[in-house]
């Protein structure tokens, strides 16, 4: 399997590989591995999708891949078509927002351990300077989808957008907050991520 080619060129997410990095680089700040690796993820997940579906997407790990969906697909964290899991699992899904039926794509770690460079990168078993930047994006960009899986499936959790629900002025602050928070905001009632400076 290999990702979607045109006239024997490769595209990634419909973009040559050259291009693809690029935009990589300027989202997000360098080619992080785990972003290209996850392009090559969100690349099948398209595929298999379809142009014509308005797909959400779920993200499983707050590590790289929430930037390849906002980079390579409308969805993304603040028009809330992205939703992101802090569960540290390299995989992310597309789905049908009305059917709510999609692709689940996944680093699949026994696939990945015929390309030891892969394996041992993913599961820290080689220290980083042992294993340069342009030598692991050589395996990914070789290895591509042989070290993936995907499954197709029924999203039956989590697919709610978030709604705003009512807001209060805060009789601490005067900021405007939501009135589930309490009597006053968080920050207000201590549970805030600042002390005010001058
Ligand atoms: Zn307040």
């Amino acid at each position: 399997m290999t990702s979607s080619e045109t006239s024997g060129e490769l595209l990634v997410c419909g973009r040559p590989v050259e291009g693809f990095l690029e935009e990589i680089e300027a989202f997000h700040g360098w080619k992080a591995p785990g972003l290209v690796l996850g392009g090559f993820m969100l690349d099948w997940a398209m595929e298999l999708i379809g142009p014509d579906v308005e797909a959400d997407a779920i993200v499983e790990t707050c590590h790289c891949l929430p930037d390849a969906v906002q980079i390579f697909t409308p969805c993304t964290i603040g028009n809330g078509w992205l939703k992101v899991f802090d569960w540290d699992k390299f995989a992310l899904s597309l789905y049908d927002r009305r059917k709510l039926t999609g692709h689940r794509v996944w680093f699949d770690l026994s696939k990945a351990r015929s390309v030891p460079n892969l394996h041992n990168w993913y599961m820290r078993l080689v220290p980083k300077k042992e294993l340069s930047l342009e030598v692991l994006l050589e395996s990914i960009l070789d290895a591509r989808r042989s070290v993936l899986s995907s499954r197709t499936i029924k999203v039956t959790r989590f697919y709610e957008r978030k709604k705003k629900g009512v807001i209060e002025i805060c009789s601490g602050c005067g900021e405007a907050y939501p009135a589930v928070q309490g009597l006053q905001c968080l920050t207000c009632q201590g549970e805030g991520y600042y002390d005010a400076s001058e």
